[in-house]
């Protein structure tokens, strides 16, 4: 029989198919296969053609080479067209039953390799590490500003943008004024679970997972990767750091979790071939925000941050869209096994 999981951190109720077609379905159909860049090719963001994109914010340059030079790992810019903007205030207003903020945020490409067409697993384990780093960086000056109360990372690998770029490997990091509803929801969750047992929901789940191991996908000295109880599409993976830590930007093992994050999503193209896939990171809000608001009191022990994987394979299904259930029709147990399967 088919069962109806639910995440205890997100809320959310899956669909698990017990006896899914896994041989047929197992792999991406043909849009979701990852478009590999074709020789030759180039775009805004491949070195020497820095004078395209906005001036970086942040690089990482070995050789100290002049800001908006050649000379660069890892660069973050600001997107020429944002979703949200840097200046003004968010002008909190309603109307009527309605609530209205002005579009303030800010919204940054963070360019992981000079190299065009080369993904983030083809990199070696020190340049993810710079890209993590990238990341930890820009979240921590964007949370220096109060009017943000929460900074997104996330990267859509194979969509989102059209033309050379889609092939350039991307991330965004995103600043709101609101905390985006999915991770309201986690932080609400945590914070339930935590004033009922005073302990943090994430680090019980990696001691019941790490106890069981059938969702295990692998694991090292500092993180862990698994894929959750409920997880809402097939090969969903999260990774964790083992001990109790909110946020992500604090965390000072970025070369490991760089380590563990190539061997996962080389695991992922193993098995799946090059799915296009969603990478998000999960960490605690702005407390500079919340706590001005009385926010998030016990957020310290009771949120732990994240990396969330999710491999796009086929498009939802009409009960998706219509009911606002996911339907997974490979089990999580059966997902980590075949990634455990994978010998890199
Ligand atoms: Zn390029
Ligand atoms: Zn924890
Ligand atoms: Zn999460």
């Amino acid at each position: 029989m088919n069962q109806l999981r639910r995440d205890p951190i997100t809320g959310i109720w899956t669909i698990m198919l017990q006896n899914g077609k896994e041989m047929v379905t197992f792999k991406p159909d043909g849009h979701r296969r990852l478009r590999r860049a074709r020789p030759g090719e180039t775009c805004e963001f491949c070195a020497g053609h820095e004078g395209e994109t906005a001036p970086e914010v942040f690089a990482v340059r070995p050789n100290h080479s002049p800001r908006n030079e050649p000379g660069w790992n890892v660069r973050v810019v600001p997107e020429r067209v944002p979703v949200l903007q840097i200046h003004g205030e968010t002008n909190n207003r309603g109307l009527g039953i309605y609530d209205m903020l002005d579009g303030i945020g800010a919204h940054e490409l963070v360019i992981e390799t000079a190299a065009h067409g080369k993904i983030l697993a083809e990199l070696a384990e020190n340049e993810i590490a710079d890209v993590l780093t990238a990341y930890r960086e820009r979240v921590l000056d964007l949370k220096r500003d109060a009017r943000f109360r929460y900074i997104l990372v996330y990267k859509n690998v194979g969509e989102g943008r059209r033309g050379p770029s889609l092939r350039h490997s991307l991330s965004h990091v995103i600043a709101t004024p609101i905390t985006p509803l999915r991770v309201r929801e986690e932080l609400t969750n945590a914070q339930q679970y935590f004033l009922l047992k005073e302990r943090c929901i994430f680090c019980d789940m990696i001691r019941q997972e790490l106890e069981a191991t059938q969702r295990l996908v692998a694991e090292n000295e500092n993180f862990i990767a698994l894929c959750p109880f409920a997880s809402r599409a097939p090969f969903e993976i999260w990774l964790l750091p083992k001990r109790h830590e909110t946020f992500y930007e604090w965390n000072n093992e970025l070369p490991s979790l760089a380590k563990l994050l190539k061997l996962v999503l080389l695991k992922v193209r193993q098995a799946l071939g090059d799915p296009n896939h969603l990478m998000i990171i999960h960490s605690g809000p702005n407390l500079l925000a919340g706590r001005q608001r009385g926010y998030w009191k016990t957020v310290e022990r009771d949120f732990h941050w994240h990396l969330e994987i999710t491999p796009r394979l086929r498009g939802m299904a009409d009960f998706d869209i219509v009911a606002g259930f996911q339907v997974n029709w490979i089990p999580p147990e059966r997902a980590a096994e075949i990634l455990r399967q994978c010998t890199i």
